[in-house]
């Protein structure tokens, strides 16, 4: 099943949809953070009203527009990309790292695809894109082992871990950097965790101005969901609604030569296998 968050005639709505196409309005859960919560069994009430997703009525928000708590990020999770980051030469970034680098990305309001990347050219110069599988919790994990964890996931959905380069290596930490305003682009659905066989295999790219420039896939990731899953909530309760960004792999703007940031009026498309495609446009800041 894939869920959404609709807008519809000025009200937000959760749906599902079994085809991508026609959403079923789910009138029992007023945001995505409730379906989550209670849990869903992926069933559609009778009668209940559907939207055709592709009606110029209907607005796809993202899947969680506002998410409960930060974004828990993973950092240089593919070995593709660890690679490309050890040339970045800054110690922000680091080099040998056995264990997952984890950091947080503040997001007061996830956007949806289609919306604006706002360029916060005043304070950023070097402004980046990360497409990203995003895991999404529905049951509560406390000191949950590998084999198990997959139990604790609810779907997966897609997430544009959008940089600032020059903030994340002027103040050290990422956090900054990574959480500014408009910075965490999602969706444009999660997808159920029964869509795809065990863990999940699938292709991740990105394309900006129809330029290929990411592409790998999630069988990849140095640390793995299950593993991720593990590490965290042997000491930190991960509960329904939490959202982690599973990594990015090579072919991100500053790993080019020179590196190529995104400028006013670029178009970012990301894509994750079964999921679909987040596009989001960039704008001056100014200029909104
Ligand atoms: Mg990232």
């Amino acid at each position: 099943m894939r869920y959404y968050t609709l807008k519809h005639k000025d009200v937000a709505h959760v749906a599902a949809s079994k085809d991508g196409k026609r959403a079923y309005l789910l009138r029992a859960y007023k945001t995505m953070n409730v379906l989550l919560l209670k849990g869903h069994d992926g069933s559609i009430p009778p009668l209940s009203e559907a939207l055709d997703l592709n009606d110029d009525s209907v607005e796809i928000l993202s899947p969680i527009p506002h998410p409960r708590a930060d974004v828990i990020c993973l950092g240089i999770n593919y070995s593709d990309h660890a690679k490309e980051a050890a040339g970045f030469d800054n110690e922000a970034f680091g080099k040998d790292r056995p264990d997952p680098i984890f950091f947080s990305k503040r997001v007061d309001y996830s956007q949806g695809t289609g919306n604006i990347i706002p360029m916060h050219e005043d304070i950023c110069d070097s402004l980046d894109y990360e497409t990203e599988l995003g895991v999404i919790i529905g049951k509560e994990a406390f000191r949950v082992k590998a084999e198990e964890a997959m139990d604790h996931i609810f779907g997966y959905t897609i997430i544009n871990d959008v940089s600032a380069r020059n903030l994340q290596t002027r103040h050290k930490q990422w956090y900054f950097g990574k959480s500014l305003d408009g910075f965490t682009p999602m969706g444009p659905c999660i997808v159920s965790k029964d869509e795809f066989d065990g863990i999940p295999e699938l292709d991740i790219k990105t394309w900006v101005n129809g330029e290929l420039r990411q592409s790998s896939n999630t069988k990849n990731l140095i640390t793995g969901i299950p593993e991720i899953i593990e590490i965290l909530s042997a000491g930190m309760t991960l509960s329904p609604g939490t959202i982690i960004a599973t990594g990015t792999p090579s072919g991100v703007g500053m790993g080019m030569d020179p590196p190529c940031f995104l400028k006013d009026g670029d178009e970012v498309i990301c894509e994750i296998e079964g999921i679909g495609r987040l596009v989001n446009k960039v704008m001056a800041t100014e200029s909104l």
